[in-house]
């Protein structure tokens, strides 16, 4: 069983394991990285449920990895499966790029919360008020701008963020989660 299991995550091999344990863990940390930097965030009202579920996914998926790696790593049961599987029958090609596939993977993810991370970082938003044409904003801090706007009008605001990271974000993910499109704050 377990044996299976390891092999459907690709840990076929005590490199692989060690790639997998190594990766693993410099992404759950990341994770932690990035949940600190979000609860931290001065307007804890601006946390997204895309963002909770994003970092559930990420550490459900690291986490995975650590302990599938570490029991492939140091128990007795798992060396023995990966020192079992060393003698490799020569991969086919279809085999070996579906052995990339979990790298490849690993990678879009770390380009896709490297973005995000770039994103929190250098912020930008475009506000604009419901009036066409009445008023606009165009920086790091408009919520400032924002209240006082409301305030002495009482016109709806939207904002987008539009730094370069976020909007490359957005233009890959909103086919996938459509509540990107409209960052609606008010
Ligand atoms: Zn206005």
């Amino acid at each position: 069983m377990s044996a299976r299991v390891l092999n459907l995550f690709q840990i076929t091999s005590v490199r692989t394991a060690w790639a997998f344990l190594v990766l693993a863990t410099l992404m759950f940390f990341l994770g932690v990285y990035y949940a600190v930097e979000l609860l931290s965030s001065p307007a804890p009202s601006s946390v997204k449920s895309a963002d909770i579920w994003f970092l559930c996914a990420w550490f459900l998926a690291t986490g995975c990895y650590i302990a599938l790696a570490s029991w492939a790593l140091f128990t007795d049961a798992g060396r023995a499966y990966l020192v079992s599987q060393q003698p490799s029958t020569p991969a086919r090609n279809l085999r070996q790029y579906i052995r990339l596939a979990p790298f490849a993977a690993a990678g879009l993810a770390c380009i896709g919360i490297a973005l995000m991370l770039i994103s929190n970082w250098f912020p930008e938003y475009t506000c604009r008020c419901e009036v066409p044409g009445h008023w606009e904003c165009k920086s790091a801090s408009c919520t400032k701008e924002m209240n006082a706007h409301l305030r002495e009008y009482g016109h709806a605001i939207r904002c987008r963020r539009t730094d370069w990271a976020a909007t490359v974000l957005t233009s890959v993910l909103s086919p996938f989660l459509p509540q990107l499109r409209d960052d609606t704050r008010k």
